[in-house]
């Protein structure tokens, strides 16, 4: 039945109702009316005769015209009002139809708004997960029957989180519905773009020439979020990341390919290589990973952790100034597994307050153990973000100093900018509590964070070490070595040292020299090294330690090769 059938048949019965209604009071009118006459022809008759009879009642009835009117009235009102009636009826019922009409209007849309809230993002206006995996099913399920192939690309933008901290989640939410309109800007009508959540969006391409086309349009994405975006007066750079699956190779099912998209795409940003297709061997550490989580533990406890060091040198005296410790696994079946394998799962599991004091110790024995061989090297730890968090760190590294004898200065704690961006506040006040305790605090990965150096250099940090992705190209990339130019500079005129990463050639050393930066580390000096190696390498490189250099008895040895 449609909505005007049923609507007519409840006018029919509201109006039945009604008139139904209205006849019994119509019937009553009448009653009245038919007494009203009975009375007043008694009492005529009456009046002419003097008495109540029958005979008397039909003549008054007979012979006096003013009750024949009478008499009609009940006709004439009894049809007045049952035609009255009908018309109101009908008119009552109409108004309660349109009425009907106008609310089953407004529960339509009230029904489609909802759904439209389901499958959209409230905020870029883009279809949600919901829809985009029925899109995906549907592309998938035409796919199977003409046989051609379909790709499924996610897209994360890198460091969004440090956006929303640093510029607050207003501008972090407006700039996601420009990136969303760029991507729209370059994909066709038939395909789907979808944010999946935060910071992903999902593309899906329903049909396909052949499966390089993913990675052309992959390219054509990044490079449409390659252009800053100005809001408010900033400019804002953003990068992404991008990992493809393609059915039928890498799946047939929505979820298997949005998962394995996401593989390729966390492939892709750790090798910072833009646009990267799914393969099985990205994903097979999956499994293994898990199980990773529950050695990680037994690891810590028995020592298959180990220490490696790289030197950090000063490139103008030519010295060493410290080393940095950075931690390995040794895994009895997988080998020597490195910390970015591991260090996220440790940060994800909680592990990482054991990690982080298994290392410190591990660090500051070591320290003692060079200076009982004459080399009074400074030792630089990495420090994860919840280690930052953590209210009992400063006085269980008090705790270390102390035991192992090690004076303040000469740990260092490098900390990245993206760390201390998870809870500023808090970790300000430790930060602080560090540096009156005397130790050196260093940004790490300088430059892949958003925070400016005038923020930085409020904070009580004396170094900042800028990222190896800046450093190793800068060379052949002049963009990056004018950015390195330019953080050296800033940072001297906020009273900071500059200690540049991943120097891995001579030319980058001498360019980083006449910049007047003032440490590095790098392959080109040293890769880390294992600690009893570290005495053979300053021996062979004819290194001297600070104190000695700071005679002035160095030949300065960069640029003579
Ligand atoms: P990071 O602190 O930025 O450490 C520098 C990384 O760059 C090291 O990788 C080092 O081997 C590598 N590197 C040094 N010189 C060069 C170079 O010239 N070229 C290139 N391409 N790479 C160079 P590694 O040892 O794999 O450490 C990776 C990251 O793991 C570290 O990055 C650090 O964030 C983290 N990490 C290492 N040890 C620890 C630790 O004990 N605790 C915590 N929380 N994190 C750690
Ligand atoms: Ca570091
Ligand atoms: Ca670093």
């Amino acid at each position: 039945m449609t909505v005007t059938d049923s609507a007519k048949a409840s006018l029919s019965s509201n109006v039945s109702l009604l008139k139904a209604k209205a006849s019994k009071f119509s019937i009553y009118g009448a009653l009245i009316a038919a007494s009203a006459i009975v009375l007043a022809t008694l009492l005529v008759s009456y009046q002419q005769s003097g008495e109540y009879a029958l005979s008397a009642f039909i003549r008054a009835q007979r012979e006096n015209p003013v009750l024949w009117l009478l008499d009609a009235l009940p006709f004439i009102f009894g049809f007045w009002g049952q035609y009255a009636t009908a018309i109101m009826a009908y008119e009552a019922g109409a108004l309660i139809v349109d009425q009907t009409s106008e609310l089953r209007a407004q529960a339509t849309t009230l029904e489609n708004q909802a759904s439209y809230h389901t499958t959209h993002d409230g905020l870029t206006d883009l279809p949600n997960r919901v829809l985009f995996s029925d899109r995906a099913q549907q592309a998938l399920a035409s796919a199977l029957r003409d046989t051609y192939p379909v790709a499924i690309l996610m897209l994360g933008l890198h460091d969004f989180k440090e956006i929303n901290t640093t510029l607050g989640h207003y501008t972090g939410d407006r700039l996601l519905k420009h990136v969303a309109a760029r991507l729209m800007s370059v994909v066709r009508s038939s395909d789907t773009v979808a944010r999946l959540g935060g910071d992903e969006f999902g593309i899906l391409l329903p049909r396909i020439g052949n499966p390089q086309d993913g990675v052309t349009l992959g390219q054509k994405l990044i490079r449409a979020l390659e252009m800053p975006f100005e809001l408010d007066g900033l400019s804002i750079g953003i990068q992404a990341s991008i990992g493809i699956a393609l059915h039928p190779q890498h799946g047939s099912d929505a979820d298997t390919l949005l998962q394995r998209a996401h593989v390729a795409m966390n492939a892709a940003r750790k090798n910072n290589c833009g646009v990267m297709n799914y393969e099985e061997k990205l994903d097979q550490h999956s499994p293994q990973r898990l199980t990773l989580m529950g050695e990680l533990r037994q690891a810590i406890s028995r020592d298959e952790l180990m220490l490696h060091f790289q030197p950090k040198v000063d490139i103008h005296r030519g010295c060493l100034t410290g080393v940095e410790a950075l931690v390995r696994w040794h895994h009895r079946q997988h080998g020597l597994i490195g910390p970015d394998e591991f260090i996220p799962l440790a940060e994800r599991t909680g592990l990482i307050k054991p990690l982080t004091q298994w290392v410190l110790n591990q660090a500051l024995r070591q320290h003692r153990r060079w200076l009982r061989q004459g080399m009074d090297i400074g030792i630089a730890v990495n420090l994860s973000a919840q280690s930052l968090l953590d209210q009992d760190l400063p006085d269980m590294l008090a705790g270390m100093l102390a035991s192992h004898e090690v004076p303040h200065r000469k740990l260092t704690l490098e900390i990245t900018e993206s760390s201390m961006m998870q809870d500023p506040q808090r970790t300000m006040e430790i930060l602080y509590r560090l540096n009156k305790m005397g130790l050196h605090l260093s940004i790490d990965d300088f430059g892949t964070g958003y925070s400016s150096l005038a923020y930085l250099s409020k904070l009580p940090v004396g170094e900042i070490k800028i990222d190896k992705s800046f450093v190793m190209s800068m060379a052949q990339n002049e963009n990056n070595a004018m950015i390195v130019r330019t953080t050296i500079d800033l940072a001297h005129n906020l009273q900071l040292k500059v200690i540049a990463e991943g120097v891995e050639d001579e030319d980058t050393l001498l360019l980083l020299r006449e910049m007047g930066c003032d440490c590095i580390q790098g392959y080109h000096i040293a890769r880390p090294m294992a600690a009893e190696k570290v005495a053979g390498w300053l021996h062979d490189g004819d290194w001297p330690l600070p104190a000695a250099a700071s005679d002035g008895a160095r030949v300065y040895p960069f640029g003579q090769a």
